[in-house]
């Protein structure tokens, strides 16, 4: 189950996505994809 429904700032509708997030390691730099729930409107991630 979602944790929201709704995003809790705005309301507005969320959909699941993938986003890219980067992870810093000293000298190396990774990129991993992860999944979370973003915000239509503000495009907050609630994940
Ligand atoms: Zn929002």
């Amino acid at each position: 189950m979602r944790p929201f429904e709704k995003c809790p700032i705005c309301g507005g509708e969320l959909i699941e996505k993938e986003v890219e997030k980067l992870l810093r390691g000293g000298i190396n730099n990774a990129v991993i994809k992860v999944r979370a729930d973003v915000c239509l409107h503000c495009e907050e991630r609630l994940r």
